[in-house]
């Protein structure tokens, strides 16, 4: 990837001349069978983007309340784009209930904000979505009118996991967004994809939010090699993370959430008194954590490998004996 970086072609992309990127959004808008596709700094900026490009000042966007859009992303939505979030509670597994969206859903009514966007999270606390649900949600959103967008930070997880082609859960949605910089390994930037004229909205609220780049091939060429050479070893991710938990379990006092439903993700609940000292404990073994509540959250990626599981493992079950 470094070497990549280093060989990148590059252009001055805000005059559409980077070369580079624009071969890494062709890659993006091919992989997800959509028109077309925006290299963005980040998954924030991405979210905030499809927002402004689906929605109208005024307008009511429908997301999880748990979903990182809504809940994580420093309200960008009703801070620069006037839209107001309608937060549903998230099921366990990262749906929503179709019911309630559809209760969620305002009259046409000048006294209610227009409700225009509908917002699902892929995956979900490292959880893939049903594609039975997308479907339904899908066909929910195109019953009412509304646009329906992913933010599919680790959509690549979920095809892995599911083994579907990505453009298989990205064909439910009007505008998807992924992660390069995630379990993908790329040191920055995000993909929004979506319709030729989705995507020209989107880049012109991107040059006003300072996100025109110059020579962004030097970084466009992580992200593609990452969407080049690094989707199919997410399956490792997946591995490692599974065997993390199968360690962990084994380990009194540890309870891990839902193993068999992850992908790169591990939930495990430690006893509640260790908390506060856990992270300097596994520091003192040279694993980093941020341990600040239950259930704490760990994430396997391209940097992990098989003896650093057994490693992390083994740092736990010292850190929990002494
Ligand atoms: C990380 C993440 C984002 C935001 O990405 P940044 O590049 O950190 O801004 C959005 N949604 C989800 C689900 C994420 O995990």
């Amino acid at each position: 990837m470094r070497q990549a970086m280093l060989n990148a072609d590059v252009g001055d992309d805000v005059y559409g001349e980077d070369p580079t990127a624009i071969t890494l959004e062709a890659k993006a808008a091919e992989l997800l069978k959509t028109e077309s596709a925006l290299f963005v700094t980040s998954g924030t900026q991405s979210n905030l983007l499809a927002l402004l490009s689906h929605c109208q000042r005024g307008d009511e966007y429908i997301a999880g309340s748990q979903a990182h859009s809504y809940l994580e992303e420093g309200g960008g939505g009703a801070v620069l784009a006037s839209i107001q979030p309608q937060p549903i509670e998230n099921n366990h597994d990262g749906t929503i209930d179709l019911n309630k969206v559809e209760a969620a859903i305002k009259p046409d009514d000048f006294h209610y904000a227009t409700t225009r966007l509908f917002c699902l999270e892929n995956t979900f606390f490292g959880q893939p979505l049903p594609i039975t649900y997308l479907e339904e949600a899908a066909s929910l959103a195109r019953h009412h009118g509304l646009s329906l967008h992913l933010d599919g930070a680790r959509l690549f997880n979920a095809a892995i996991k599911q083994n579907v082609p990505a453009h298989e859960i990205a064909q439910h949605f009007d505008s998807i967004s992924a992660c390069l910089s995630k379990g993908l390994g790329a040191p920055m930037g995000s993909v929004l994809c979506g319709t030729r004229k989705f995507i020209r909205d989107a880049r012109r609220w991107r040059k006003m939010l300072g996100g025109g780049w110059r020579q962004a091939g030097i970084v466009a060429s992580a992200g593609l090699y990452a969407l080049e050479h690094n989707i199919e070893r997410l399956s490792r991710d997946h591995t490692n993370a599974f065997l993390l938990s199968r360690l962990l379990e084994q380990i009194d006092g540890l309870v891990v959430d839902k193993p068999r439903e992850r992908t790169n993700m591990v939930f495990v609940t430690v006893p509640e008194d260790i908390v506060p000292e856990l992270t300097s404990r596994l520091r003192k073994a040279g694993i980093l954590i941020s341990c600040e509540y239950n259930p704490i959250r760990l994430v396997t990626h391209l940097d992990i490998d098989e003896p650093a599981i057994y490693r992390s493992a083994d740092a736990f079950r010292h850190a929990l004996t002494h």
